[in-house]
């Protein structure tokens, strides 16, 4: 889309231009003023509310400047792009049309900005006053008034624009043909440079999708080696997991085991002690009954041969 701002003071021929160059590169002209003025022949609200403003030599207000400047950009959905004449006329109506054109996926190209003296302007209004009988050109102090608006709350627009690196003055005096072709100079340029930053792109993207082709394969193999890799690793750290498992169980079973036999070992020991305490115990008891039986038979047998003595002696 070719989207252009067509700039500058009242009176500086900017209806005649974009006549012109509507023709030469199939764009909607959009022109607040002729949209006021419109609406005042028709008698509508808006265009009641306009001319209060307008017979002023004053600004209409910005809201409703915007709004009525997007409806009318939307019955055009099939435009190669737009010539906006006479408007943004204030800075907030420069970043609505930004915000506006960006929602529809467009911009603006650029600002072509008729420069003519203060001197000039004033003698060119009053006399289109005289010729198609317009009432804000016919007063000179309207007139005066407009300058003022323009200089005051218009010319900063140029800055916004210019920031943008989108600005192009032009010399609005001479040739109406001669100013034309120069406007034409610059809108070529600018058509030129579009479109070879538009075959860079279109190259750029094709280049780009023959790479990301290429890489498409690459990049499923890789995926794939990735996925099998991953499952075999999870493979691995679940049998490792398992086995861990495993070895654990082993391993308590062994320790139960091993703690069974020690205990089995101890009792053993134990019962042995006792049975051996026990044994020492018996063979204690014996040794000592033994002893006692041998002392008791010497005993008897010494007062059975005492008898027997005192028997001899007796007899004797
Ligand atoms: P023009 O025909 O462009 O000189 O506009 C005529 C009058 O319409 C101006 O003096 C303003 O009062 C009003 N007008 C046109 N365009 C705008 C705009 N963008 N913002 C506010 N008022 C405008």
């Amino acid at each position: 889309m070719l989207n252009i701002v067509l700039f500058g003071p009242p009176g500086a021929g900017k209806g005649t231009q974009s006549a012109k160059l509507i023709n030469k590169y199939a764009l909607v002209h959009l022109s607040t003023g002729d949209i006021f003025r419109a609406n005042i022949k028709n008698q509508t609200a808006l265009g009641n509310l306009a001319k209060s403003y307008i017979d002023k030599g004053q600004l209409v207000p910005d809201e409703v400047t915007i709004q009525m400047l997007e409806s009318e950009c939307n019955k055009h959905p099939k435009a190669k792009g737009f010539i906006f004449d006479g408007f943004p006329r204030t800075h907030a109506q420069a970043a609505a049309l930004d915000t506006f054109l960006k929602s529809k996926g467009t911009g603006i190209g650029m600002m072509l900005a008729l420069e003519v003296e203060e001197e000039e302007l004033r003698k060119r209004l009053l006399l289109r006053g005289k010729e198609s009988g317009r009432a804000d050109d016919q007063d000179p102090a309207v007139i005066q008034k407009r300058i003022d608006v323009y200089n005051a709350e218009t010319m900063p627009v140029k800055a916004y624009y210019n920031a943008q690196k989108k600005y192009f003055g032009v010399n609005g005096i001479g040739k109406i043909d001669a100013i034309f072709n120069n406007l034409c100079r610059i809108i070529d340029t600018y058509l030129q440079a579009a479109a070879k930053s538009a075959s860079k792109k279109i190259v750029a993207k094709k280049t780009a999708a023959k790479k990301s082709k290429k890489l498409v394969p690459v990049k499923k193999t890789a995926k794939k080696v990735a996925k099998k890799q991953a499952k075999r690793m999870v493979k691995k750290a679940t049998n490792q997991k398992t086995a861990k498992k495993i070895t654990k169980k082993v391993a308590k079973k062994q320790a139960k085991r091993v703690a069974k036999k020690v205990t089995i070992k101890k009792t053993v020991k134990k019962t042995a002690k006792k049975l051996a305490k026990k044994q020492v115990k018996q063979v204690v008891k014996k040794i000592i009954a033994k002893k006692a039986g041998k002392k008791a038979a010497k005993k008897t047998t010494k007062k059975a041969s005492i008898k027997r003595i005192t028997k001899k002696g007796k007899r004797r």
